[in-house]
């Protein structure tokens, strides 16, 4: 019998949807995924190169727990560059991306906290959260996705510690302005909150311009910056991403990495030193998921019984559909009936709506939104 504890935490509905595909392609069915939350392309070649020969160098042991200390600074002269933090090597931990939000809450938070949570959001947050102990208070985003600044301030109570942000927002592809982005850091700091800043996206951005608010002087202190290079570098497998943050909260997840992870994989961290000199691998990449968004968006917007909002980043679109349907049940739907696999906005904190992942080929957008198409129309 497993604890009470794990009891309350639910499988990820998109690693769910993902072994889904693998069961009904094994019977031989031509399946359009557009569930899968990462780029389809495999790691850059002088990526690979570089982290074989370290590999066959000896670079195949523990490193220090926090990262080998040149790639913490090279990750902190890229936030100076990049995100205009300024920043040091003491303050940035390396750890896969999803693991350092666990480090992040585990490290500011006590049990029954609370922490903000804007909506939609990445559907992991709120489990993030429960294993952690804290607890989620939902703050739902208007119909552009703006934060309610008025709402959230009625949300905030004596236990409220930290704001969870994206941006670029997985699902809904929102890029926030640094005009929101600053009125967002006035009320985390007339609040006294942390932000947990995840900008895992950041280098995918098709309309509009990054902005980190850790790059705020007031916000230094309260801001932790997660990264990585899952979906820039197309790099999922290597699991490695990074924090940055005061250095009394690197200490503190430096703690919690020693006695869970020890340290990132090796070879990870020397692959991750060279992605940091590929800005063109980024540049093609992104270029071709802009190709693909503009597709699916077009697409899309044919679509009688959808409404849009024009993804400005990451590789999502996330329509509204005018069903008297569940999401989940629409998902299972559209699978059984067009084989086209998509997230249900349920576990991102939106009914009547789903996710599709644009990170497929074109082929596959083509097919597979027209199977969408063909779907509404019969409904
Ligand atoms: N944050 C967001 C918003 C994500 O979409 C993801 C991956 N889907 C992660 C964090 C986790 O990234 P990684 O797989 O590199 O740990």
């Amino acid at each position: 019998m497993v604890s009470s504890r794990v009891n309350k935490i639910n499988e990820s509905a998109t690693v769910s949807m993902s072994n889904k595909a693998a069961e009904l392609k094994a019977q031989g069915k031509t399946i359009y995924n557009f569930g899968i939350g990462e780029p389809d392309f495999t790691t850059p070649k002088e990526i690979i190169d570089y982290a074989y020969k370290e590999a066959l160098e000896g670079k195949t042991h523990y490193t220090p727990s926090a990262g080998i200390m040149e790639l913490r600074e090279k990750i902190a002269e890229k936030m100076k560059k990049k995100n205009n933090i300024d920043t040091e090597a003491k303050n940035v931990l390396v750890t896969p991306t999803k693991f350092s939000l666990n480090l992040a809450l585990y490290s500011i938070i006590d049990e029954g906290d609370e922490v903000l949570l804007p909506s939609p959001y990445y559907v992991s947050y709120p489990d993030i959260v429960k294993i952690n102990s804290g607890k989620n208070v939902i703050a739902e985003t208007d119909n552009n996705y703006e934060f309610d600044l008025d709402l959230m301030r009625k949300y905030v109570s004596p236990k409220t510690k930290v704001f969870m942000l994206n941006n670029p927002v997985n699902p809904t592809g929102k890029v926030y302005s640094e005009k929101s982005l600053r009125e967002l850091s006035d009320f985390i700091i007339e609040n006294n909150l942390y932000l947990i800043s995840d900008e895992i996206y950041e280098d995918l951005i098709y309309k509009g311009k990054m902005f980190s608010p850790g790059s705020i002087k007031e916000m230094e202190e309260r801001t932790i910056t997660i990264s990585g290079f899952s979906k820039s570098y197309a790099m999922t497998g290597w699991r490695i991403g990074y924090m940055v943050a005061p250095e009394e909260i690197i200490k503190a997840s430096n703690k919690i990495q020693q006695q869970t992870l020890t340290c990132t994989p090796s070879i990870s961290q020397y692959a991750a030193l060279k992605a940091l000199d590929d800005e063109k691998s980024v540049i093609e990449m992104k270029n071709k998921f802009s190709k693909r968004r503009d597709l699916a968006v077009s697409m899309l917007k044919e679509i009688d019984g959808l409404s849009l909002y024009e993804p400005e980043g990451a590789f999502y679109v996330f329509p509204e559909y005018d069903a008297d349907m569940e999401s989940d049940d629409l998902a299972m739907d559209l699978l059984n009936k067009e084989n086209v696999i998509v997230t249900p906005g349920d576990p991102f904190g939106a009914e009547k709506h789903f996710r599709i992942s644009y990170a497929a080929s074109e082929e596959t957008i083509k097919a597979g939104i027209s199977g969408i198409a063909d779907y509404f129309n019969k409904l």
